[in-house]
């Protein structure tokens, strides 16, 4: 057995290892099987033929009984097993190896241990283990229920999600139908006061449309499915693109509105122009919102490039370009003990001041979270009646060779190529159009905006009787609701395409639904698909991407 120590787990060892010389060794092997048998922990000597030869009190518990009952018999057997030891068994581990063994066993009654158990050498002999264990019971019944506690709230929080993107696709589908008509009616309104009320109607879909299109965020968000694309975009013509579209708000409010971005800032950066934009319409919104008299100012500067310009200089040579974004105004500010809150989710700070302000509280919750999704935190300083500055830095990762690479990223920033530009008879000719789509006012509608266009369209209701009409007829392409009753958009697609496989050719499929989650785009895809269009339908972006096919028609005639 080992030499005598002072053990810092018995009260007074110190002092009995310091006093031992005036003390017999009996005095102290009487303390040290004292500390013992009052351990917590089960502690039991077994000799080689796994019988128990000595127990402290812990262990007499554990098994309901006295000393002298144990001593001589084997554990399994007071268990009420009679042959067999317990799987895993660390006792008869170090038995057979002579080695330390670990272990967490469960017993009846629900207990579990984990389980210490050391050999004990005498003069190069094994002679017998001893068994040190702690009633861990309690500590894995915690760890359980956490664990189950939070594979609940993931799972709670997965049908939020599902459902708010459910809700999101419902709202959607008619607010397409109500921006869409709304617009078609504007643009051939008679009267002036028809046109003052239709754009009552549109400017209130689009707010609405803003509010769903934020709870959908806020949802992929908490279900951790935002993700953030990676395209090579020109920053400062992204940025510019978002302050000047506040140019008239500002002026009706008899603001003013400027930017500067410092000409260390880089032009061409890889990441989520989109989401960038995003944040940067609610900064510079809630700047115009909440200021009077005064102004807004956008500045996009190097990170640290006044301080420590090397520092900088360094991370850009390294690929990476801090960009630090700072939107101030000298609007109503926010109360310093309140500060911390405006980040969170449907927080909107009450005081007389704000009651004149219509919002919901979420853009800045979902602008925090892009931020840091693309590496960068949303900070913000305000000094009441002053104003407020949200700032953030965005370690842009650069172009590493910008000469010749910066086709692929403009060609949605490049104004479009003039059709007349290109030689075929496709050009300015209508394309046939197959339009699946089992609503009939989104037939209508969508029908009325590629009409205008010049296109002729043929409907279909479901995607069986897509299928019936293109055996019938000749289209250039088909635009493909996704939710339909008997055949849906994806099971039509899959169909198609099956068939193409033997006919020959590929019709280009595009994807119209009112869903946006990141993986029903997907699954387009995957079916087949070849673009995706989520609805409401902004006939801009319809126009555009049915223009780039038939570009690529000309291209592929050419
Ligand atoms: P919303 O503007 O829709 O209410 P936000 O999340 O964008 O939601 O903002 C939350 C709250 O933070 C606002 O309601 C307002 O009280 C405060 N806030 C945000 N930006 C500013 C600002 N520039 N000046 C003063 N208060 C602001």
């Amino acid at each position: 057995m080992k030499k005598d120590t002072a053990n810092p787990n018995i009260p007074g060892s110190a002092n009995m290892v310091e006093n031992a010389s005036s003390r017999t060794r009996s005095d102290l092997q009487r303390l040290q099987s004292l500390a013992v048998s009052s351990m917590a922990e089960k502690v039991v000597y077994h000799d080689m033929q796994m019988k128990i030869r000595w127990a402290n009190r812990a262990a007499c518990d554990f098994y309901r009984l006295p000393l002298e009952k144990m001593e001589g018999n084997i554990c399994y057997v007071l268990l009420g097993r009679s042959t067999e030891e317990c799987r895993n068994c660390p006792v008869k581990k170090v038995l057979q190896t002579g080695e330390f063994h670990q272990d967490i066993l469960s017993f009846p009654e629900g207990k579990t241990l984990l389980i210490n158990a050391h050999p004990i050498w005498e003069d190069g002999n094994l002679i017998g283990v001893v068994e040190v264990s702690l009633d861990i019971t309690e500590r894995t019944k915690f760890e359980e229920e956490l664990k189950k506690a939070k594979n609940e709230s993931a799972a709670a929080s997965e049908s939020k999600s599902r459902f708010l993107a459910n809700v999101s696709h419902e709202i959607r589908t008619p607010m397409n139908v109500i921006l869409g008509m709304a617009n078609l009616l504007y643009e051939s309104a008679h009267s002036e006061e028809h046109q003052e009320y239709l754009k009552m109607i549109k400017d209130s879909a689009s707010f609405l449309l803003t509010l769903i299109n934020d709870l959908l965020d806020l949802s992929k968000v908490e279900a951790g499915k935002l993700e953030l694309s990676q395209e090579h975009f020109n920053l400062p013509a992204a940025v510019e693109k978002i302050v000047s579209s506040f140019a008239l708000q500002a002026q009706e409010k008899g603001l003013r509105l400027s930017s500067s971005i410092d000409e260390n800032v880089p032009q061409i950066v890889t990441g989520d122009a989109a989401r960038l934009q995003q944040v940067l319409f609610n900064l510079i919104g809630n700047g115009i919102k909440f200021t009077e008299q005064g102004e807004v100012s956008v500045s996009l500067t190097l990170a640290d490039a006044g301080e420590d310009m090397s520092q900088a200089k360094k991370q850009e040579r390294n690929g990476v370009a801090p960009v630090f974004f700072s939107i101030s105004d000298t609007g109503i500010g926010i109360p310093s003990d309140k500060l911390d809150r405006v980040f969170q989710s449907f927080t909107r700070i009450e005081s007389v001041d704000t009651h004149n302000y219509e919002g919901t509280g979420l853009g800045l919750a979902i602008s925090k979270t892009l931020v840091e999704l693309m590496g960068g935190s949303l900070g913000v300083k305000s000094v009441e009646n002053k104003g407020s500055t949200f700032y953030f830095t965005i370690p842009f990762t650069l172009l590493q060779d910008t000469k010749g690479k910066t086709e692929g990223f403009s060609a949605a920033a490049k104004p479009e190529e003039s059709p007349g530009e290109q030689s075929s008879e496709l050009v300015g000719k209508g394309l046939e159009i197959l339009l699946v789509e089992d609503k009939p006012m989104n037939q209508k509608l969508t029908t009325v905006l590629l009409e205008k266009k010049g296109h002729h369209v043929i409907t279909a209701n479901n995607g069986k009787e897509a299928l019936d009409k293109l055996q019938a007829g000749r289209f250039d392409l088909i635009l493909m609701d996704i939710n339909m009753p008997e055949m849906d958009g994806l099971e039509a697609t899959a169909h198609i395409r099956a068939a193409e496989k033997n006919l020959g050719g590929r019709i280009p499929i595009i994807a119209m639904t009112a869903s946006a989650m990141p993986e029903d785009r997907e699954k387009c895809l995957m079916a087949g698909m070849d673009y995706y269009v989520s609805k409401p339908i902004n006939a801009q972006d319809l126009y555009q991407i049915l223009e780039k096919f038939r570009q690529s028609r000309v291209e592929d005639l050419a």
